[in-house]
């Protein structure tokens, strides 16, 4: 099937021939078109007017579509839904999709119709898909050729959509309609947890939430100017699709990788392409992007900002990737619940190292987002002062609605207004956050509280381990043992007792591992984050 729109970077820099194809049609969004501001649709139709040329969507290099050629094509897709396929308001559609440009056109026409998206981690298996599709209760299941035979695999009973399909095109004649008008408090993405504990959870986000979240962007973590573009290499069922919408309200264009993935000398070739480049990256592929900028020498032109997040960042990698690529990296911490905003450590506090505090601040995941108040409470609920360890709380217009069809998990997460976050971690006296780890993941031995990420910030300090993962192993003695699961670095040679010897000579004789095991690589899901909860069954 030939591209709709098969015009080039080239071509779109020869401002004739691009607007000829895009004036005609514009001008329909200064008449017909009604709107409600907090529709996040509304980011996307503000783009139009506002910048009806510029380029909204690329593939690699090959660009796809203006800002105007989106509006129209998702509001005919809109149309589609609503009359073609009679979704009705509040309809779910899931998309399982690989990162294409596809996944941002069904988002945003899905919001023009006022339906909610499901995006789902396109890594997951057919059987958690199917639970997701019918937890959600979605109606249309939209995919790719790639990844259709897994949601037959899923035994979808719903419609599904093939983007690239007859059908696909056809839905793109369809009649625009006006964009639906949504309250603040409507869902808008049920963003189903990755699921490191238990059954997935589908966070409700409202179109509030994430214009919230959006703004915040803006405020707290970086400017994006006329012409910059967005990378969505990480997974857009997760981080990297959100920040379509900070992106989209700057008129920024969307960059999907040809790969459809994260390809480290593919970020570095787009962003040199594009300039100006954001990325969205968790702590491992900044580690990705650490090592091949060294081997190949890459200094990192084009690439602005480099946003990372979603798992814990060890000093070493931060500290190298610094040294390597220099200062264009900004962190934040934030949960489905509270999507991308919660705190920020900004680009200048990265830099600043000349501040008394520094090694602790770039340890942190620095301050609240504007808007957002973050607590740290005990088990009782009660606040506890700057330096003392417990669960961090969190209020502000970015917190989920609650859990899907979940009452009790929603009642039992949001108690007394304040989102509880499953982290432990503390506040200092300037307000910066230091997570210690995840409450589920602490380890309790003889008594005494283990914080498995300070065991592995160790571990990563010993020049043989390239990964590390710590763990608490029931234990009849101890009540739990500490197992260390380790990936030697490259041609790299380390015994247990060389690695014993290090941690019992920077942390407390308790804390060290009882027992290493040594692997080649260590379970992850797709955004990156170790799966603790596999590497616990396999220590039983
Ligand atoms: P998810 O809901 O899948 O995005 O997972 C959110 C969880 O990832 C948080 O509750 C934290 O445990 C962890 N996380 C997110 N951002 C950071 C960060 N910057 N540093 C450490 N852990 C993080």
């Amino acid at each position: 099937m030939p591209q709709r729109f098969p015009f080039t970077a080239a071509d779109a820099a020869k401002a004739p021939v691009f607007k000829r194809r895009c004036a005609p049609e514009h001008e329909k969004f200064h008449s017909s078109y009604h709107t409600h501001t907090m529709n996040l649709a509304h980011l996307l139709l503000r783009a139009a007017r506002a910048h009806p040329h510029r380029l909204a969507l690329a593939r690699g290099e090959q660009a796809t579509m203006s800002f105007a050629e989106l509006a129209i094509h998702c509001a005919a897709l809109a149309g589609a839904f609503r009359h073609r396929l009679r979704l009705a308001p509040g309809d779910r559609i899931a998309l399982f999709m690989n990162n294409r440009p596809e996944y941002l056109e069904v988002m945003c026409a899905a919001w023009w119709a006022g339906l909610v998206v499901v995006p789902v981690n396109a890594k997951l298996h057919p059987s958690e898909l199917s639970y997701i599709i019918e937890h959600s209760g979605a109606r249309l299941v939209v995919t790719d050729a790639a990844l259709a035979p897994a949601v037959e695999l899923a035994g979808n009973r719903r419609a599904t959509l093939l983007t690239g399909s007859p059908d696909w095109y056809r839905m793109h004649d369809d009649a625009p309609i006006d964009m639906a008008e949504v309250r603040p408090e409507t869902p808008a993405w049920l963003f189903y947890t990755s699921g490191t504990t238990g059954r997935p959870k589908g966070v409700t986000l409202t179109h509030r939430n994430l214009m919230v979240m959006s703004l915040g962007y803006f405020c707290d973590v970086d400017s994006i100017a006329c012409g910059d573009c967005i990378i969505h290499a990480a997974p857009m069922s997760h981080g990297s699709g959100l920040y379509i919408l900070p992106h989209l309200a700057a008129a920024a264009t969307q960059v999907t990788p040809a790969s459809e993935g994260f390809e480290a000398a593919e970020i570095f070739s787009l962003a040199r392409h594009y300039r100006g480049a954001t990325l969205f990256a968790a702590p491992t592929m900044v580690r990705r992007l650490t090592a091949h900028a060294r081997a190949g020498a890459e200094t990192g032109e084009g690439l602005k900002t480099i946003v990372y997040g979603g798992g814990p960042m060890y000093g070493a990698d931060i500290r190298d990737a610094l040294d390597c690529l220099g200062q264009r990296f900004v962190q934040i911490y934030g949960q489905g619940e509270s999507p991308m905003t919660i705190t920020v450590l900004s680009r200048e506090q990265h830099a600043d190292v000349g501040h008394p505090r520094y090694a602790e601040r770039l340890g942190s995941v620095g301050l609240p987002h504007t808007g957002v108040e973050v607590r740290i409470l005990d088990e009782t609920g009660r606040a506890l002062p700057a330096g003392t360890v417990g669960e961090v709380a969190v209020r502000g217009d970015v917190v989920m609605s609650g859990y899907w069809c979940d009452r009790q998990a929603s009642a039992r997460t949001l108690a007394d207004g304040w989102l509880h976050t499953g982290d432990l971690g503390r506040l200092d006296e300037d307000g910066f956050l230091t997570l210690i780890d995840r409450s589920k993941d602490l380890i309790i031995s003889g008594g005494s509280n283990i914080y498995p990420r300070e065991v592995e910030e160790i571990l990563l300090t010993h020049p043989a381990v390239a990964e590390a993962a710590v763990i608490g192993r029931p234990d009849p003695e101890w009540g739990e043992q500490v197992i260390a699961y380790i990936v030697l670095a490259q041609g790299s040679k380390a015994a247990a007792a060389e690695l014993d010897a290090h941690c019992l000579n920077h942390i407390a004789r308790f804390k060290r591992p009882r027992h290493y095991r040594f692997v080649d690589v260590l379970p992850k899901n797709n955004y990156g984050k170790v799966l603790k909860r596999e590497l616990r069954q396999i220590a039983d």
